[in-house]
């Protein structure tokens, strides 16, 4: 597939899986306007590195993506360097693991901004910039918690559930227009956001990281393995595609089994 020509906002893309499916991208043709948090030095080479292997335009904006005046901001600079918006990943998310009546209410707006309404935000100044040409691409990046719930959860497991809903009725809102909205929802992913949990756990039973790390997976997914990175960027791919061309409002599962139970 050729994304020749093409421009993709991925948000939190300067690690994980954000990170990957840049880079995958890119190596299909797109230019690539990069987002997140992180090292000024490590994020230049990034960009670099990503321009220069592909032939592409990769530029960088450090939205805040719980800031909304910055994510418009994000779609208008990457509006500005490429001439458009073709391609809007949403997939900058943060993570916070408390029982309810102990869950800071802060840590509560904080993820229910960065990883439910920040989708909201991109996609609200994204989608006119893709109606205009008649082609775009949504892909938003829930989790096995948009669908299902753990404990401890409540802010990230409520905003999953929202992208999931939110990814429904843009679907819906974008039939016959050539844009398309879908989701795409991983089980276990070894990323930063997941190694802390991971340590997290290994610390509170006094275990092994090996046994945390296996014990993560085996309560969860019936198959225990994480899904790659490069895996989840396959699938964003896929729903760029014109296979995908007629798929709205869906959500793609890579979860070992997790959800099926
Ligand atoms: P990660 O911690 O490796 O990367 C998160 C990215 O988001 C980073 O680039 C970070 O800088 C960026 N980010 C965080 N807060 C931001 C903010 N306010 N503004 C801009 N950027 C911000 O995590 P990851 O595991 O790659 O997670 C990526 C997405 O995948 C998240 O939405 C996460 O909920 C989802 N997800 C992850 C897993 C998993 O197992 N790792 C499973 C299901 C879903």
């Amino acid at each position: 597939m050729s994304l020749k020509g093409k421009s993709a906002i991925v948000t939190g893309s300067t690690s994980g899986i954000g990170q990957a499916i840049a880079e995958a991208f890119a190596a299909q043709g797109c230019n690539v306007m990069l987002n997140g948090f992180g090292e000024p030095a490590a994020i230049a080479r990034q960009r670099e590195q990503m321009a220069k292997k592909n032939g592409v335009e990769v530029e960088y904006n450090g939205a805040d993506m719980s800031k909304p005046a910055e994510i418009a901001d994000l779609v208008a600079r990457t509006k500005a360097a490429f001439g458009g918006v073709d391609i809007l990943v949403n997939n900058a998310g943060i993570q916070f693991t408390a029982p309810v009546e102990q869950f800071p209410a802060e840590k509560w707006d904080a993820i229910i901004a960065v990883n439910l309404s920040a989708t909201f935000h991109a996609i609200h100044a994204a989608l006119p910039l893709m109606k205009a040409r008649k082609w775009g691409r949504i892909v938003n990046i829930a989790s096995t918690h948009g669908l299902v719930a753990s404990a401890n959860k409540a802010a990230y497991v409520a905003a999953k559930h929202g992208v999931v809903g939110l990814t429904k009725v843009v679907g819906i809102e974008c039939a016959d227009t050539g844009v398309t909205c879908n989701a795409i929802c991983p089980g276990w992913v070894l990323t930063p956001l997941v190694q802390a949990q991971i340590e997290a756990r290994a610390k509170a039973e006094n275990i092994t990281v090996e046994k945390a790390n296996h014990d993560l997976l085996a309560d969860k997914q019936p198959q225990v393995q994480f899904t790659r990175p490069d895996q989840i960027a396959g699938l964003a791919l896929f729903l760029a595609s014109d296979t995908a061309s007629n798929m709205q409002g869906a959500e793609l599962v890579s979860d070992g089994g997790w959800t099926a139970q």
